[in-house]
C-alpha cells in the first residue's frame, strides 16, 4: 500500500500515518518528493489494508499496490530518480553516453580507449576488472589491478567509471574504486550479491537477467532499494529468445515498458544483446529514439585483438560518429546528451 499525503501534510500527520504502521507492526518508508510525501507501507498487506487510511488527517488517498514491488514503481515516487555520478548524470531527461572496453586488458589498451571515448563525448566509462565467462578457461580480468587502472584513467581523462562485482565479498573493495557498481546478467536474481550492493553508497547498474521477465528484473531491483541504496540504474541487455542471429535479442520495448512502471532510469546495452559489430549503432541510435536514459557500448581500440567480446566491439571513430548522430537525434527529442 502506498499512502499518498495531501501537499499541505504536516510533519505530526506524516508522524502519525507512521505511528499507525507502527502499532500494526509495519514499517514505513517515507519518499519526500517535491511536491508532497508518500508512505511505502510494508508489512502483513490484510492488516494494512484492512485500515481507513484515507481517514487520518492529512492523508490524500491510500493505493493498494497490486504488484510485487513497490518503492522503484510509479505509484512509489511519480518523478523520475536522477542519478549523479561524477559530472554526469542519469535520468530526468539527460541521455548519459557509457562506453569503454568489455574488460581492462592493459593500460594501453585502456588509456587508447578511454581518452577516445572522453573526446567523442561519453560522460561514463565502462571497463571490467572482474568478467563472467562461460568457460572457466577464458580470460577472468585482471582482478583489482584492473580497479587501479580505472582509477587512472578516472583521474587522467576525468570519466567516472562503472564495473562489474560478481561475488558478494568484492563489493566493499570494488566499491572503494569504481563510480557505479554493475550486477550483470547471471547474477540478476543473486539475491545475497543485490542485498550486499544495497548497503553501499555507489549507484548500482541492474542489468537484466537473459531469462527474467521486467517484473522480475524490478523485484530485484527492489531488493537493493529496500536495503537504502536507491539509486539504481536498470540495464536492459537482450533476452534469450529462440532467434538465433544475434547473440540475445534487444528487447527495445523494455525502456518506456520499465519507465512507466518505475521511477528509475532504465540504459540500454546494444552490443552484449545484439553481440555484432554491426549491429550496435543502430541499435544504439534505436536507444535514444525509444526514450531510453543512456547506453552502454563496448570500444575497443582493435577488437580483433580483444580478450573478451571483440566480436561485437566498435571501434573509437564508429564510436565518435556515433555521437555525433545521437547528439542529433537528442536534439529533436529535447534531450540533453
Ligand atoms: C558486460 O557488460 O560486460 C557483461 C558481462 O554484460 P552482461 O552481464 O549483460 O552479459
Ligand atoms: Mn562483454
Amino acid at each position: 500500500m502506498v499512502i499518498v499525503m495531501k501537499s499541505d501534510a504536516s510533519e505530526e500527520h506524516i508522524a502519525g500515518v507512521v505511528e499507525r504502521l507502527a502499532d500494526i507492526g509495519c514499517e514505513a518508508h517515507i519518499s519526500n518528493g517535491q511536491i508532497r510525501t508518500v508512505i511505502g507501507a510494508i508489512g502483513d498487506r490484510g492488516l494494512i489494508q484492512q485500515l481507513p487510511w484515507e481517514a487520518m488527517d492529512g492523508v490524500d488517498r491510500a493505493v493498494p499496490v497490486l504488484k510485487t514491488y513497490q518503492f522503484v514503481s510509479r505509484e512509489f515516487q511519480g518523478e523520475d530518480t536522477v542519478i549523479p555520478v561524477g559530472n554526469a548524470r542519469i535520468g530526468g531527461g539527460v541521455f548519459a553516453p557509457i562506453a569503454g572496453p568489455c574488460a581492462v586488458e592493459s593500460r594501453e589498451q585502456l588509456f587508447r580507449t578511454a581518452e577516445a571515448v572522453k573526446k567523442a563525448g561519453a560522460t561514463i566509462l565502462r571497463g571490467d576488472a572482474f568478467k563472467p565467462r562461460t568457460s572457466p578457461f577464458s580470460f577472468q580480468g585482471l582482478g583489482e589491478a584492473g580497479l587501479q587502472l580505472l582509477a587512472e584513467a578516472r583521474e587522467e581523462f576525468g570519466l567516472p567509471f562503472v564495473a562489474e562485482v560478481l561475488d558478494p565479498r568484492d563489493v566493499e573493495m570494488i566499491a572503494g574504486y569504481a563510480d557505479i557498481l554493475r550486477i550483470g546478467t547471471r547474477n540478476m536474481a543473486n539475491f545475497a550479491l543485490l542485498s550486499e550492493v544495497g548497503k553501499v553508497h555507489k549507484p548500482v547498474m541492474l542489468k537484466r537477467g537473459f531469462t527474467a521477465t521486467v517484473d522480475e528484473w524490478l523485484n530485484a531491483a527492489e531488493y537493493i532499494y529496500k536495503e537504502g541504496n536507491h539509486q539504481v540504474i536498470l540495464a536492459e541487455r537482450g533476452i534469450r529468445t529462440f532467434e538465433t542471429s544475434t547473440r540475445n535479442t534487444l528487447d527495445i520495448s523494455a525502456a518506456p515498458v520499465v519507465k512507466a512502471m518505475s521511477h528509475l532510469p532504465v540504459v540500454i546495452d546494444p552490443s552484449h544483446s545484439s553481440g555484432r559489430r554491426h549491429l550496435v549503432v543502430p541499435l544504439a541510435r534505436a536507444a535514444v529514439a525509444v526514450g531510453a536514459d543512456g547506453f552502454i557500448i563496448d570500444v575497443h581500440p582493435s577488437p580483433h585483438t580483444a580478450l573478451v567480446d571483440g566480436s561485437q566491439a566498435i571501434l573509437p571513430d564508429e564510436f565518435a560518429q556515433l555521437m555525433k548522430q545521437i547528439r542529433g537525434l537528442a536534439a529533436v527529442l529535447g534531450l540533453t546528451v
